[in-house]
């Protein structure tokens, strides 16, 4: 494969050479966004393989192409360890992405103006999640749960209320932005009361969930989608996860509903990626992303920032910077830490009063950082950084200062491979 990169340098400098400061920005940053990871070797040798130029619509041995033998054979294999992983009854790896996983499911067991409850966007849910300008949102007849205001954790209530009002077929579950555990179980009570379906969406805790560290959704809800990028660290891909019963409904709206042919080579990345986090050594990963996380949001609290929730029970903390100081914005902030060499993300907090573009909030992950080997002194250290650039307003001469400690601090702990 090392070839491949000499070619790509001859036949393309300029695409070659984005890639390369591409990869200088993730080695020389710290990569703090709560959806990012850095998969491993195995699973980028896989995802740039020859594999890309295989057509393969259909299912392994039911394929409407011929030469399909080798690539049948990775995705029934990608197939038995995604099941093994999760522990569940049928897996579709097909999708490409978490909301194509999602639009599989919502086209298996949804008619255009169906009633569906799902999560708010702007208290932690996702677009697929029948966000106004998205196709979910645009086809289906979405009603919201949100967080309650004081403690900041998922309103039960209120969703079973909604399903009482609206009688929803699906209430999804799963969210972007929220740093606490997920009840599936009561979830899926509120909606079999009420004639409901659940979708459990794992986009972001995937790696928590298979290695025993979040509730697990899958014994009770009907349908658990993921992404394969974010805590489960493998390629940039989605999975959909059901009860036997809906194999057929899931298998036909991903193939021919959704997607024409599969990405054969993203599909043996995924396998790779199953198998990784199958080995005993990914819940060790797993715990260190958690005990980094709750490290940080200790020392974030000390230094007088207050976090939503009050702490975080995953991979990521939600920072309200309204009380440490009412001028700063979301958008200021993550332009000032990048700056100083930490990426994090603009966030809505629950109840903010400003614009998604500006925010209250910073969303900051521990998922890529713990990959690359940091532990829980290291947060404190970065929470220390954060402290510093925002008491300091983005002053230039304390932000170039952290830059420095930030590019030795990477330089200690490089990606691997
Ligand atoms: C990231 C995410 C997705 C979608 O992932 P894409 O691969 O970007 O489409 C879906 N649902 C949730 C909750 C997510 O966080």
């Amino acid at each position: 494969m090392l070839g491949y990169w000499k070619y790509l340098e001859k036949s393309d400098p300029e695409i070659y050479s984005m890639i390369q400061k591409e990869e200088h920005r993730q080695q020389s940053m710290l990569g703090m966004i709560a959806s990012e990871n850095h998969a491993s070797p195995a699973v980028l040798v896989a995802a740039g393989s020859c594999l890309t130029n295989k057509y393969a619509e259909g299912l392994p041995g039911k394929r409407y192409y011929g030469g399909c033998e080798h690539v049948d054979e990775v995705e029934e294999l990608a197939i038995e360890r995604c099941k093994e992983l999760f522990g569940c009854e049928h897996a579709n790896v097909q999708p490409h992405s978490g909301t194509q996983a999602n639009m599989a499911v919502y086209f298996s067991q949804l008619e255009p103006g169906d009633n569906v409850l799902a999560m708010n966007l702007s208290h932690g849910g996702h677009l697929s999640h029948g966000f106004n300008i998205n196709f979910s949102g645009k086809l289906y007849n979405f009603f919201s749960y949100g967080v309650k205001r004081d403690s900041e954790t998922i309103d039960y209530d209120q969703m079973s209320e909604l399903a009482k009002e609206h009688k929803p077929k699906l209430i999804v579950c799963g969210a972007s932005a929220y740093p606490r555990t997920i009840n599936f179980e009561k979830i899926v009570q509120i909606a079999h009361e009420n004639g409901a379906r659940v979708l459990a969406d794992i986009a972001h805790i995937a790696g928590l969930v298979c290695t025993g560290l979040h509730p697990d959704p899958i014994p009770s809800c009907e349908f658990v989608t993921s992404t394969t990028h974010k805590t489960l660290r493998g390629p940039r891909a989605g999975t959909i996860m059901c009860k036997k019963e809906y194999t057929k409904t899931i298998n036909s709206a991903v193939f021919p509903g959704m997607q024409g042919g599969p990405l054969c080579h993203v599909i043996a990345a995924k396998a790779v990626a199953f198998a990784e986090a199958i080995r005993p050594d990914f819940k060790e990963y797993a715990k260190q992303i958690i005990n980094n996380c709750q490290a940080l949001a200790e020392a974030l609290l000390s230094k007088g920032f207050r976090l939503c929730t009050g702490g975080t029970d995953n991979h990521l903390v939600l920072v309200d910077l309204r009380s440490y100081n009412e001028k700063l914005t979301g958008a200021q902030v993550e332009t000032w830490l990048h700056d100083a060499g930490i990426v994090v993300n603009k966030n809505l907090i629950p109840y903010d009063t400003r614009k998604a573009t500006e925010t209250s909030g910073v969303r900051i992950g521990t998922p890529a950082l713990t990959t690359r080997g940091m532990k829980e002194s290291h947060m404190e250290q970065i929470a220390e950084w954060i402290d510093l650039v925002l008491a300091s307003e983005g002053d230039e001469k304390v932000v170039s200062n952290i830059r420095n400690d930030t590019i030795a601090l990477c330089r200690q702990y490089p990606i691997p491979g």
